[in-house]
This record gives C-alpha cells, structure tokens and sequence, in this order.
C-alpha cells in the first residue's frame, strides 16, 4: 500500500530533500532540515498524491484512505512534543499549511494554534501561566480557520474582514485602540462574538472537537488548490494542475510569548540585488502571519540591514536603537544561532534561502526554508557569485537561472536627468526594483483601466494578483519587504515600493493625499522600486546598461549553446539593438513595414491601384530606391551575418485607406475621381483576408512586385560589396503550400540576380528559402526542399491554420479556454510542441531527408519563448529568430537546452 503520511522530527525525518514532488518543497525541505541538524518542530507530511486523489475521489474516499496515517503521526507530535490532542492540562496545538512542488507564495492559507477549544484554552492558560496569551491564540485561531475553513470572508472589495470589524467594534466599546490593550475578559467575549457570528453567516457550529477542526483544516488545503487564485497563479507561472498540494502538519511554537519570543523571515542574501548580505525582517512577540501581514512595521535582522533601513526610512539612530533594534542587538544568542544556520542551509542547498523562523522564549525553531525567489537582478549576481566563490559550476550555473527573467534587466530605468527634475512626494521601501510610471488605480480589478497604471492600495492581497500582473507598478502604504505585495511584484519582476507610511489613501473617495496633495484615480504618478521614492507626475524612463554579470552569462550561454539566435528585425535600427543583443543575423525581416512611411505609403498604394501591370511597374520603380536604401542599412547593421528578407506578404488591403477623408486626399494626390479609390478598395477587400489574397499568392499573381524586391535586394548588397561590406542576403518566399509557389517565385528572383550581376559586373552569394507555414507545406517538405536552401517556420501563421483559430479573432475565446482548461496555454505564445510541433519536426526530418545541408529556423513569435525554443533544440533547428529584447532570452534559452538535452 501506498504511503500517504511522512513524519519528521528531533533529527529524523521519513522523507528528503529530493522528495518535493510527493511531499511538496516545505514538507521535503523540513524532513531535510531534520535530518541536517536544524531545529524544526514535529510534524508530518500527507503527500500531493492524496490532494490527487481528493481532485479526483472526493473528501470521503481521502478520510478513508489516510485515517489510519494520520491518527498515527499525531500520535508522533503528541509524544515528542509531551501533550496530548484536545486536553485540558497540556493540549496539543499544531499549524496546517500547504505546500506545493513548486513555492506558491500567498498561494495557499495557512491556519495556526489548531486544537483549540475551550477546554484546551484553560489547559494552554494553565501550562503558560499567561491567560492573555491563551486567549488571544484562541481568537486568532477561530478567525483564521472561520475565514479560511469556514468561509467567512468580506462580502464586497469595500467592506471590512468581518472579524476585524467585530474587534473594531469592541475597541470602540472598550475606548482602546491597540489590540494589546484588550483584557482577558474582552479577549472571551471576542471568542463568543467570533462563534456567534460564524454560526449567525455560515448557519454552522464552530467546530470544538480538534479531530473535526484537523479534518476540516486538511481537506481546506486541499480545496484551495482549486481556489479562483490557485488557478491564477498556477497559470501565470506555467504550474500543471495535476501536480497538488502536499498539507504540512506541525506542532505550533509561539512567537508571542511575550518579549523574549519573536518570528521573522530572512534571506541568505539579498532578494532585490543580490548582494551576499544575510538579511530579513521580524517581530517581537508575534505570531506566524504578522510580519508578512504587513500590520505592525517590523524590525531588520542584522544591524547592518537596521541601519540601511533607518537611512532609507529616515528614523534617527536614537528612535532605531530603541524602538526598532535589529535581532543580533535585542537577542544576540538566537541571533548567532539563526546567523550559524543561514550559513548552513545555503551551503548545504548551495543556493540562496528564504527561511522562516520563530524564537518561542530564546528558542530557536525553524519553519521553513526554500530557494528564494528573487529579481531578474538578484538571480544574475547570486549565479554569478557562486560561480565565482566555486560553489557552483557554469553548467549548473546557467541552468539555475530563468531564462523570463533576464527580461526585468533589459527594461528601463528612470531618466537621470529627468529625475533630478521630479518631486519626490513620498518614500517607501524599496521591494522591487526597477522604475514604473503610470495612472493611479485603487483596486486590482480596474488595474487595466489605463494602459500605463500603477496600483496605490494600503495593502495587498492574494486576490490582487490578477492586478498587480497588470499594473506597471505597485505602491502600498503598509508592509514591509516581505509583505505579500513585495514578495509578489518581485516574483513578477514588477516595480513595488511598500510601506509608504506618509501616504493617505481613502478608497471610498477613490484618492490619496501625499505630501498635502491629494491624487485621484487617473491621475499620474512614477515609482522607483529600487530607493523607494514616489514621484509626482510622469518621469521620462531611459535603457538600462548591460555589462558584468550579465555579459557573463551571454558569454557562457554561447559557449555551450548549439543553435544560433537571430532577430527580427525591419529597420536598421532594430537590428542594431538586436546586435549588440547578440543577435547573429536577421531571420526575418517583415519588407511590408517599409512601405508605410512617408512618401512610400503614397508609391504603395499608386501600384495598388494601378489598373494594369504597366502601371504598377511605374509605381514600383519609385519603390525600388526606398527599398534598397533601408536594405543596404539593415545589412550593414548585420555585416558577416545572414539576413533573411521575406518578400511582400500582408494582404494588399492592408495598405491602402479606408476613411473618406484619406480617400480623398489619394484621388486628390493621383488625379481621379474618390469613386474609383472607392471601388478599389472595396476590390480588394476579403472575408478573411489571412487566408485570402496575400504571401506567395500576390507574388505570384503579380510577378513584378517580386522582381522589384529582388532586385532592390540584390543591388544592396551589392552596393556594400563594393564598399567592402560583406552582406549576406537570403530571400525568403512567405506563404508557400506547394512547391510550384515556390519553384515560380525562385526563378523570377534567380533571373533578376543574374540580370544585376550582369549590370553591375560584380556577384554575390544569396540564398533562396521560404517559411513553412502553411500545414501542406510541411506535409510536402520533401519537395520543397528540392528548390529551398532555407526553411524558416513562421509559427504563427502555422498555428492559425494547425488549430483553424484566426489570429486576429482568437482573443475573443483563448482566455476562457485557457481558463477552462481546454487549453494549457496561448498557442500563439508558447508553441504546441503536442500537434504544431508534429509539423515542425516533421518538416524539418522530410527536407533535410531531400537537403541534408538544408537550413532550418523558426521565426514565428515563439523563438524567443523558453519552452518553445528548448523544443526548436530538440527537433535540431539551427537557429531560432525573435524580436531584439527577446534574443537574450533566447541565448540563454537555447543554452539551457542544449545542456538539457545533451
Ligand atoms: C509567422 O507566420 O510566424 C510569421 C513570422 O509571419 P507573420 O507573423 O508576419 O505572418
Ligand atoms: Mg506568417
């Protein structure tokens, strides 16, 4: 039979490190830790199969199957920890938690001091002589295991938690404003009014028999994996619903047993930066979820993170010294143990951790620890720092880091200039580097009100998630560095300041008040993520530099790469910024984006309406030279590298105007009455144009366009030839299903080179290729192979018609497919390796069977997709081609793939 249950505890532990995707990364990390010599509570592990099972059986079939196990492991607990479940002398007390393969921050709820009830409240009062502190853990147990457990939760994004509002109320009464200041008594009529209200919403008893309350908080974790945010999150970072969650069953230490009790989270090193300075946040005399609830403003670890913190916030030596002591000054011995075990746990994990801890009465107790997550920034120095200390080597190196990432480092940084300029309205903590400017919202949900936004709320929650992946940035008035908001905006390399203490925000009237003025909804504001300044109004944000580690790891990611990266790229410029990317060459460049400028929109749409073909060979002469002069500068931009120019391809409609007054102007400009500008355009429109008269078809109908493009191709490169530039062109046929479409166009551009050869007495090498992107073209790769030097798959227009989905109407149902899981993820952005993929590798066994030296890339939108481009490696394309920002995630990409794959 199976094994549902792993217990851990004093030094021994049933399962291991390496077990994570049957217990879950916190269940096989505290088994680990255990077994290390780490001081954790015990405990046990019921395993993602049983939430499996429970997706799948349902609750009874799970009870059933694990009653035994679990009887059994508290049990375990019970007789390490010398108390007994539900007892009225010495109960034992445990924390339910989830914990999936992969961390989930906020992701799942977590419910502490589980086996209260009111006998055992007496027993916990009696065992620590404190009956404040029995009580308070009673009433925070009933609301947290009422809100997660029993559901009762605010009904409208403007109202109140329901349990804060009774302690609201009760303050009120009592004419007390901290919570600490309520007495025992007021703490038991608190716990009757939590009960009253839980029975009065819900219609349900709270539950007083500890085994109901356990069952009920296990089977809760295993709910909430199917939770609306579960679902988000899982979505937003690509995690397979079939993975689960493993439920983490603890004996509870206290960190709010009075003064000499604390909890926190720490860092083995910095999350924003990745600076080799251990660091972390807690609290005196406070409980698990405080002091990432942002409610009470916590205190540094070291002294050193203290007195950056004093800075920053500006509070003087005097106030941090005294109300805000880090942990190595105001508990020097749990300190220099928590110090020793950091060290312990990084070099044992060999990578940063984000450990969470409790001191119960100068005790140290670890909760916690998993590799951190961290910025794009923090991820490049922390891999290239233990590379360079020799804790890791450069395989492991470039395999640790995540390829999405490296897209926060490219992305842009204020304006120093137009800083010096900005008023600085508010400060807050720096959470998440990085520079946003936008319109203020206030709730995540009309986060997408505005194209540039930024999320101003007093705190966020799991339910902001959606929101804050929308926002440019995100400000929050509480919180510290680990509040869920900067946890969060860093997972998603979003722009964050927290704790901006001197801003007012009302979300009734929709405004906040920062340095006596007050902004309202839409109104513009930027955010430094990296010093924790608000400015108002728009700040002008410029390129970031790229050098040191990350030209480190571009340099090792090309030396154990196979495939080549290029980009995409129209305008010499683009090529430029792809080049000093990496990018070694063009795989596509989309000619059509040449003929809108200026006056070439105007020689364009001339040869459209030309009525014969003498006419749009007038037209196309006064094409030639545009063509041929942005050739030769995208060239020059690639010298030594392959640039693929693919020939006309959008449909003809596209080009020319379809509002009255632009008509006119063009029967103005060409002489003729709007009538026949009228009737032309109405000519060329289609019913569904991506499928009608566009790609090969139109040089094929219209042989002179490509002859025009042929020539303007040819007499560039020669043009930088005889400048001593070495251009290599290859031209690219768009839309081919039959090799006829192909073997057409090729003549006409053969013919036209040897015609420009002969003019200009001089040659060149080019190439003639095409995309693979109609399904029979793939199908028939073998024979177009026989006249394609080059294949390049065009990925989106092979998705279109692999899945028949239009790519200009398929934004009206993708989300709910995804949503309802009839597909995993956008096709059009992570490629279908299951049937589009069939193609491609299809494709490239077929033509390379007829030209063993046949080239192949891709060049649709997924290559520079990580997933999409291992899959390119797999099927061995030689290069993948993506937009310039893209090709260092695609350098990296490939690199990871090919030491994946061997
Ligand atoms: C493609 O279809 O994948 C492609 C790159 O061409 P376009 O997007 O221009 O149709
Ligand atoms: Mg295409």
């Amino acid at each position: 039979m199976a094994k549902n249950v792993y217990k851990f505890g004093n030094g021994q532990a049933e399962g291991r490190a390496d077990m994570r995707n049957l217990l879950g990364g916190k269940g096989a990390n505290l088994a680990e830790m255990n077994l290390i010599g780490v001081p954790v509570p015990p405990g046990f592990t019921i395993t993602t199969d049983v939430c499996t099972t429970y997706t799948k059986e349902g609750r009874d079939a799970v009870l059933k199957l694990i009653n035994d196990e679990v009887k059994d492991a508290v049990a375990h607990i019970e007789e390490l920890t010398g108390t007994k479940f539900g007892d009225k002398e010495n109960p034992c007390l445990v924390s339910v938690r989830s914990g999936a393969r992969a961390s989930m921050p906020g992701m799942m709820d977590t419910i502490l001091n589980l086996g209260l009830n009111d006998m055992a409240v007496e027993g916990m009062t009696k065992k620590t002589g404190n009956a404040r502190f029995g009580w308070d853990s009673y009433r925070r147990f009933i609301q947290m295991y009422g809100d997660v457990v029993m559901d009762l939760k605010p009904k409208n994004k403007e109202d109140i938690d329901p349990f804060e509002e009774i302690i609201e109320a009760m303050k009120e009464e009592k004419g007390i404003e901290q919570d600490t200041e309520f007495t025992v008594d007021d703490l038991k009529v608190l716990v009757l009014r939590f009960k009253e209200a839980i029975k009065n919403e819900t219609g349900k008893e709270f539950p007083t028999d500890p085994w109901e309350q356990l069952w009920g908080a296990i089977t809760a974790v295993f709910d909430s994996w199917m939770n609306d945010r579960a679902i988000l999150y899982r979505r937003l970072n690509n995690i397979p619903e079939e993975w689960g969650t493993a439920v983490n069953v603890q004996a509870m230490v206290f960190g709010n047993m009075g003064d000499n009790s604390a909890t926190g989270v720490a860092f083995t090193r910095d999350a924003a930066t990745g600076e080799d300075l251990f660091n972390g946040e807690y609290l005196i005399n406070a409980q698990g979820e405080d002091v990432v609830a942002g409610i009470r403003t916590p205190q540094q670890i070291t002294k050193e993170g203290s007195l950056r913190w004093a800075k920053l916030a500006g509070v003087s030596e005097e106030e941090r010294a005294s109300k805000f002591p880090s942990l190595e000054e105001s508990m020097p011995a749990a300190y220099k143990e928590l110090n020793e075990t950091q060290h312990k746990l990084e070099e044992h994990y060999q990578d940063m951790q984000d450990l969470e801890f409790t001191i119960q009465e100068g005790k140290l107790w670890l909760l916690q620890t998993r590799n951190g997550k961290r910025t794009g920034a923090a991820m490049v120095k922390i891999a290239m720092d233990m590379l360079k200390e020799g804790k890791i080597d450069e395989k492991t190196a470039i395999l640790r880091l995540e390829a999405n990432k490296l897209d926060e480092l490219l992305h842009p940084i204020f304006d120093t200039k137009a800083l010096e300029q900005a008023t600085v309205i508010a400060k807050g903590l720096p959470a998440s580097p990085g520079a946003a400017t936008g319109q203020v919202v206030f709730f995540a949900d009309e986060a997408e009100k505005y194209e540039n936004s930024i999320l101003v709320r007093i705190e966020t929650s799991p339910e902001d998630l959606e929101g804050m992946n929308v926002a440019r940035g995100i400000l929050t008035a509480r919180g510290g560095m680990t509040s869920h908001a900067a946890v969060v905006a860093r997972g998603m390399g979003k722009c964050c300041v927290s704790g901006t203490g001197g801003i007012k925000i009302d979300y009734k009237t929709r405004s906040f008040v920062a340095d006596g003025k007050t902004y309202k909804e839409g109104d513009w504001i930027s955010l430094n993520g990296s010093t924790g300044e608000v400015y108002d109004g728009k700040v002008i944000t410029k390129n970031p530099d790229l050098s040191g580690d990350f030209g480190h790891i571009m340099d090792l990611s090309d030396k154990f790469t196979r495939m080549h990266v290029r980009t995409n790229a129209d305008t010499p410029k683009d090529a430029q910024v792809a080049r000093n990317f990496g990018a070694q060459g063009i795989g596509l460049c989309r000619t059509e984006h040449m003929f809108f400028e200026g006056e070439r929109i105007k020689a364009m749409r001339e040869m459209i309406l030309a009525s014969d073909e003498e006419g749009r060979r007038k037209a196309l002469d006064k094409l030639l030279p545009y063509q041929r002069e942005d050739f030769e500068g995208i060239f020059e931009a690639m010298a030594g590298y392959g640039v693929t120019v693919r020939l006309l391809d959008p449909p003809l409609h596209e080009f020319v105007p379809h509002q009255q007054a632009t008509q006119k102007e063009l029967a103005s400009e060409m002489g003729v009455a709007i009538d026949v500008i009228r009737s032309k355009v109405a000519e060329l429109e289609e019913f569904n144009p991506m499928l009608g008269h566009r790609g090969c078809r139109l040089g094929n109908t219209y042989p002179e366009i490509t002859e025009m493009q042929a020539r303007a191709i040819i007499e560039a490169a020669l043009n930088l030839k005889a400048k001593g530039v070495d251009a290599r062109p290859e031209i690219m046929v768009p839309l081919v299903g039959t090799i006829k479409e192909l073997k057409l166009q090729a003549d006409i551009i053969n013919e036209v080179a040897e015609k420009v050869f002969e003019e200009k007495g001089a040659r060149i090498d080019y190439k003639v290729g095409t995309m693979i992107e109609v399904p029979r073209a793939a199908l028939t790769a073998d024979e177009i192979a026989d006249v394609a030097e080059f294949f390049s798959f065009g990925t989106n227009d092979l998705t279109q018609m692999t899945f028949g989905y239009s790519r200009d109407d398929a934004g009206k149902f993708l989300p709910i497919y995804i949503k309802k899981g009839i597909l995993k993820n956008d096709p059009f952005q992570v490629l279908d390796q299951e049937g589009v993929g069939q193609l491609v590798d299809l494709a490239t066994k077929r033509g390379r069977e007829t030209n063993p030296k046949l080239k192949v890339g891709i060049c649709g939108e997924h290559g520079g997709e990580p997933s999409s481009v291992e899959f390119c490696n797999g099927v061995g394309l030689d290069y993948v081609s993506c937009s310039p920002y893209r090709v260092p995630i695609a350098r990296l990409a490939a690199a990871q793939a090919n030491l994946k794959q061997g």
